[in-house]
């Protein structure tokens, strides 16, 4: 049996181990464009500021591979022939396979602004865009970054440290307040604003402006300013990289259309990861997960599923961790989901840097939102998991709490929130 796996993010590496566990004998070939090896992307920037050399973020030395009869192929898959079972590689090879996983993650939006296709216009999703950054801020004194989110917030940080003033242009009333509720997000805007960043709120972009030379000069926005930079990043999310399908069978919506065993429309090809969009029944929303532990799992159940087992994949009790600069974020469960009878208990230390939200209705918890502060990630999912009421996990926050100190001090004030007294 030859698997061909097109990817080798964390969804493709996964599922190509776990195959050569249950199934020693067979043919085991992960193709990838961008590297031969499997590194961590969300340590790009940890390569980018010298807290990390590229060597250390790849998880597994060169030779495991070999050792594991994985055979890697470093190329681009132009094309799929499923009648034929065939790839076809950008270097003229072509490749059977008898089971064909996509595990190829996302790329960068771009919104077809004039200007971005400049000299110092750029993403960050892969090596190709920190090489580029490495040439881009030899010549940058100024950056403009679009997009108020995560993969914005890392490449400010990566600019920052490179000693570049940085604007963000962002399109909310807030940064990231599509996903965080509203006092978070102006948390998240204080704290930019005081690292040094410009924020421009509710601005769009309009132009990006050619210095003649062929390169970004500055840009200018929908509320009429014009902002000198020599470098534009462009970090307004990712979306399902499914351009190699588009000559094919292979049903596709925003992703590659898959069921919950990550079974695509078509016979022995599957989909795990970034790239995949699981369908729903009708009404409910198709989902795609674009996070690294969501991949990982799709990446385990997809190879049980290739290996023949019987196995769907269950959608888990969200949860997201990041930082924004120098600010912990955390969020397990439903928060800021508009669910029916959700209401909440919001918490703010007087520093205006750490708070705590519990969303709950009347019955059941469901869901926190952290910042600055840490919650142990088994206990909010056991709690979320055994729909806990309010009163329960106000009577034992003790035991979610990394930090005791911290937690004698926002005890008292959470629970008097929660009995609706004043603090
Ligand atoms: C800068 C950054 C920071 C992030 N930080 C976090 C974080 O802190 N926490 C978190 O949970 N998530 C984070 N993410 C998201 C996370 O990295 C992704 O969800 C995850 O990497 C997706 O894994 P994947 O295996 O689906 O795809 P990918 O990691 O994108 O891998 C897909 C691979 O497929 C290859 N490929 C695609 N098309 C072809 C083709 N035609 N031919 C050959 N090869 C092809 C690509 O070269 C690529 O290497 C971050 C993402 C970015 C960009």
């Amino acid at each position: 049996m030859r698997v061909l796996i097109i990817g080798n993010g964390i969804a493709g590496v996964t599922a190509a181990l776990r195959l050569r566990e249950k199934r020693p004998d067979w043919e085991i070939t992960m193709i990838s464009g961008e590297s031969r090896f499997h590194y961590s992307r969300p340590a790009l920037m940890y390569v980018f500021m010298g807290h990390q050399s590229y060597q250390e973020t790849k998880p597994y030395p060169d030779e495991f591979w070999a050792e594991q009869r994985i055979d890697l192929v470093r190329d681009w898959v132009t094309s799929i022939d499923p009648r034929d079972r065939l790839v076809q590689l950008k270097s003229g090879r072509q490749l059977p396979y008898d089971k064909l996983l996509l595990a190829t993650g996302s790329r960068s939006n771009m919104f077809g602004w004039p200007g971005q296709n400049l000299g110092g216009v750029q993403g960050l999703y892969g090596l190709n865009d920190l090489k580029q950054l490495y040439e881009n801020v030899k010549s940058t004194k100024e950056a403009v970054i679009v997009g108020g989110g995560l993969i914005g917030i890392e490449l400010g940080e990566m600019l920052h440290s490179a000693g570049i003033q940085v604007t963000f242009l962002v399109r909310e009333k807030l940064f990231w307040d599509n996903v965080l509720p509203s006092e978070e997000a102006a948390m998240v805007s204080r704290l930019v604003r005081k690292h040094g960043f410009g924020l421009e709120l509710e601005t769009n972009l309009a132009e990006i402006v050619d210095d003649g030379d062929g390169r970004c000069c500055a840009v200018t926005t929908d509320t009429g300013k014009r902002i000198e930079c020599q470098l534009v990043g462009l970090t307004t999310g990712v979306s399902p990289r499914i351009d190699l399908l588009e000559d094919t069978d292979i049903a596709t919506g925003r992703g590659v259309l898959v069921d919950w065993s990550l079974r695509s429309s078509t016979p022995d090809i599957f989909a795990a990861g970034d790239c995949a969009e699981l369908v729903t029944p009708e009404g409910q929303g198709n989902v795609i997960e674009q996070v690294w532990y969501t991949g990982r799992y799709q990446g385990e159940v997809v190879a049980d599923v290739i290996a023949g087992e019987d196995r769907e994949y269950l959608r888990g009790i969200w949860h997201n961790a990041a930082k924004f600069l120098d600010l912990e974020y955390q969020v397990y469960g439903r928060v800021n989901m508009g669910d029916e009878g959700a209401r909440d208990i919001y918490w703010e230390a007087a520093d205006g840097e750490h708070s705590i939200r519990i969303v709950y209705t009347e019955s059941k918890v469901l869901g926190f939102n952290l910042m600055g502060i840490r919650y142990r990630q088994e206990v909010c999912q056991r709690w979320l998991r055994e729909e806990r009421g309010l009163d329960y996990v106000l009577e034992n926050l003790r035991e979610a709490n990394f930090d005791p100190e911290l937690f004698r001090s926002y005890e008292g004030e959470l629970l008097a929130i929660a009995r609706g007294l004043e603090v």
